[in-house]
């Protein structure tokens, strides 16, 4: 009789061990959406997706890769969004985690076979022409100017405070008021932060620039698109197109999801990966409305603008061994870097750039007006520059799913308000994209890292949730033992 208790115990104890062990185990079932199929949302939901959890990515264009578009001029396949990896290398100097390891988007690009060009070791070596607005290449000392500003500014970066603007340092940089010195000056801005933040002086917060981490090595260029990393990421993952989403409601048990096609759909949690242009312009109503830090943090960070215009050529007129031309202009910073595509292509093709207010003067032009501007400008620097065959133009700023090209930090805001936006809402509503995390803000490798980030969470708190209820099991089981 005796014997037989014990065996029974014996077996009960193991049927509560096996149920525990079981639970804390158990596959994820939560229903997850992910809004947007932007690199952060495709590695969000590729995770999630391994886990076990049934996800589905509700994207408003009709593509997948978001700011990574890879589209065409001519024939030719070019990045209208973004085109490097910043960095191919290992984590710097004190990115602990990353000491180590390569940069993830170079990892995926070599897991997959998928072909990278290197445009130059350090950008410090890139080769480069200077052109100016008197027409032709300038023999002013353009590498001694730009070093004196970057000097001016490590002395005095240290004074600035919370508010202060990168054009508030310069307030006292010492130079005679010629016309000369003032295009420098202007150009000297666009030329070293302009394209870092996609922003102009009178917004950059002075105290964080230079101040994210970043991966060490070459960077490199996609020669057949930035897109193949988003698509060989979301190989089976189930993406529904032209669903852009107008309103979250997170007020229930469930988080219910509607969009303007009037589809709704109902999850366990939902991860939020539009940009921070999106969010600011307050396209998906939040019911209830946001917390006021996650709102403050939105309304305080600088959501970036730089365009670019790809124009094709029947045949290379422009110095072909440059690796940019940068061009100083008369009163603003239009069109101030040119990368000569030729050089890594081998196509006749040229990308120039705009920032901050100068993309922003051309985003409600037509297309002819932003052309015209264009070879107005090459023909200053070439003035036998030929007509274009082909052009491509972005403009990041009017475009619905992006309202901004990258994130920076504006004066006003912290390295905080990236983490700020991350913070999930009631282990209901997360968040992820370049703009949740500081340490790569605006980079490619940020916003993947980030859905990362958002996906662990989701899986950790689903491991949680299961442990606890076979716990919960476990302690019945036991009870029924003693
Ligand atoms: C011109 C330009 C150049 C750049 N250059 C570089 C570079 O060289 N290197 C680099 O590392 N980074 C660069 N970047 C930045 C980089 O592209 C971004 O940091 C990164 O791609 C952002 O990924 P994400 O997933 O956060 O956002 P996104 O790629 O914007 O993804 C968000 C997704 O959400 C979708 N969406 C938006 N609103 C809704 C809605 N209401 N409903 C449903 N879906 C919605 C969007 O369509 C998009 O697919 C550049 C960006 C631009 C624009």
């Amino acid at each position: 009789m005796i014997k037989r208790i014990c065996h029974n115990h014996r077996q009960l104890l193991l049927l509560s061990i096996s149920y525990l062990a079981q639970s804390a185990f158990a596959a994820c079932n939560y229903e997850v959406v992910v809004i947007g199929a932007g690199i952060s949302g495709i590695a969000a939901a590729k995770s999630l997706k391994d886990s076990g959890c049934n996800v589905t990515v509700l994207e408003g264009r009709d593509r997948k890769g978001g700011r990574l578009w890879t589209s065409t001029v001519g024939t030719t396949k070019i990045d209208m969004g973004a085109s490097w990896i910043h960095g191919i290398g290992k984590g710097a100097d004190g990115l602990k985690k990353w000491n180590n390891k390569f940069n993830p988007i170079y990892q995926i690009a070599r897991d997959n076979n998928i072909a990278t060009v290197s445009t130059w070791e350090d950008e410090d070596n890139a080769e480069e022409a200077f052109f100016w607005w008197q027409g032709g290449k300038t023999s002013y000392d353009i590498s001694s100017f730009t070093e004196n500003f970057e000097q001016f500014f490590k002395d005095r970066q240290g004074s600035a405070s919370q508010t202060t603007t990168l054009e508030q340092l310069f307030a006292n940089y010492p130079m005679t008021d010629n016309q000369v010195n003032r295009n420098m000056k202007s150009f000297a801005f666009g030329y070293l932060f302009g394209s870092d933040y996609a922003a102009d002086p009178d917004q950059i917060s002075a105290k964080y620039v230079d101040t994210e981490s970043y991966f060490k090595g070459a960077e490199h260029i996609f020669p057949d698109g930035y897109v193949q990393i988003p698509e060989v990421l979301s190989t089976g993952t189930n993406i529904v197109y032209e669903r852009k989403v107008v309103g979250i409601d997170y007020s229930g048990n469930k988080v219910s999801i509607s969009t303007q096609s009037g589809a709704t759909y109902e999850c366990d949690k939902v991860i939020v990966t539009v940009p921070l242009g999106v969010l600011k312009n307050n396209i998906i109503t939040f019911t209830p409305a946001l917390p006021s830090g996650k709102q403050s943090s939105i309304n305080s960070l600088g959501a970036g603008l730089m365009d670019k215009l790809a124009l094709e050529f029947s045949s290379v007129f422009w110095d072909a061994n440059m690796d940019w031309l940068d061009y100083i202009s008369d009163g603003d910073s239009k069109w101030v870097v040119t990368l000569n595509i030729n050089k890594y292509l081998q196509k006749p093709i040229l990308l120039m750039f705009n920032i901050g207010k100068d993309a922003l003067s051309f985003a409600s032009m037509t297309d002819q007006q932003v052309l015209d501007s264009a070879m107005a400008t090459l023909r200053i620097m070439y003035p036998n520059a030929p007509d274009y065959v082909n052009y491509k133009r972005s403009n990041w700023g009017q475009d619905e799913f992006a309202y901004q090209s990258y994130t920076y930090i504006k004066a006003g805001a912290t390295d905080e308000d990236p983490g700020n936006i991350a913070s999930n809402i009631d282990k209901k509503v997360y968040f992820a994209g370049e703009h949740t995390q500081f340490d790569f803000l605006g980079t490619v490798h940020g916003a993947y890292l980030s859905g990362l980030d958002a996906a662990r969470a989701i899986s950790q708190a689903w491991k949680f949730k299961a442990f606890a209820s076979g716990m919960i099991s476990f302690l019945m089981l036991l009870t029924l033992l003693f």
